[in-house]
């Protein structure tokens, strides 16, 4: 059995009923947090419908664990102040926030309509600023500190031929960690991003051949394998507990090694 580390903490995981949000509901909630797992029904989101986010559910229910599906297009203001909410209706406070929720549609620069570039920055930088105010404004309420984990990416530090739009919201992410770091550190809540490298999820299985890319991947990685949801979930864990308590305004990279392996 896991450390109950997170025993008596509330946490939100946006896109958590998937991929790497999927797994990091499930660690939060093994390690004892009470989690609200947010999906979206969107055209651009919609492999995340309700039946997974129910699985994830029942799966922390299984084990005893607490846990509630919350459906939110967080691009959208008031359902994403909702979302937030609806931690404090469910369970009285909120301890930790995960802004996971991604999207990155593959489009070439030169073609892009803007409306993409605008979507694609209002569900990734937007959608988790509004996230963040929202939790922020509860946590200093209830004076006893907090967590907010920001999934960014290892595109935050490297471009992307087709990923013009995304890579700019990436590093918005991070640089938005730094910022919060300063304005809720003296109230006690830590704000961190984590940069995933190639992770296997839906996000990377719509490009063709993906398990043979992946596989050629792995061969520049040096710990030679593309990452699981669950080597991206447990450090979000770390961050979110008493173990991080004096790391704020970090970016931590994880991609076994993918960044530093140029040569
Ligand atoms: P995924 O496509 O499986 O998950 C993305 C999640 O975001 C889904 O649950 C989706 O429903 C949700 N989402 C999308 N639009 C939303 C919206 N408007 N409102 C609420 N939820 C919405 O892919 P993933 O790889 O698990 O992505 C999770 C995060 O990890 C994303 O922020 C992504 O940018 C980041 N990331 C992924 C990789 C990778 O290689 N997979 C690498 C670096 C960073």
């Amino acid at each position: 059995m896991a450390s109950q580390k997170l025993s008596d903490k509330v946490a939100v995981v946006t896109g958590g009923s998937r991929g790497i949000g999927r797994a990091a509901s499930e660690a939060l909630a093994r390690h004892g947090a009470s989690v609200v797992v947010n999906y979206c029904g969107t055209a651009d989101a919609d492999l995340d419908k309700a039946d997974a986010a129910d699985d994830v559910v029942r799966g922390i229910e299984g084990t005893g664990g607490k846990a509630v599906a919350h459906e939110a297009d967080i691009a959208d203001e008031p359902a994403a102040r909702g979302l937030i909410d609806r931690a404090i209706d469910e369970y009285g406070h909120i301890d930790i926030l995960v802004n996971n929720a991604g999207i990155c549609p593959s489009i070439d620069f030169l073609e892009m309509p803007i409306e993409s570039f605008d979507r694609v920055h209002a569900v990734n930088l937007r959608g988790a600023f509004i996230c963040s105010q929202q939790a922020a404004q509860h946590m200093v309420r209830q004076d006893n500190g907090g967590r907010i984990v920001t999934v960014s990416s290892i595109s935050a530090l490297v471009g992307g031929s087709y990923q013009t739009h995304y890579c700019p919201t990436k590093s918005g992410l991070h640089s938005l960690m730094q910022s919060l770091a300063i304005v809720l550190g003296p109230h006690g809540i830590t704000c961190n991003s984590v940069g995933p490298g190639e992770i296997d999820t839906d996000m990377n299985r719509t490009i063709p051949n993906y398990d043979e890319i992946s596989v050629q991947l792995g061969k520049r990685i040096p710990l030679g394998r593309v990452g699981q949801p669950e080597d991206i979930a447990d450090p979000i864990v770390f961050l979110a507990s008493d173990d991080a308590r004096y790391v704020n305004g970090a970016f931590l990279l994880i991609d076994g090694g993918m960044f530093v392996n140029l040569q």
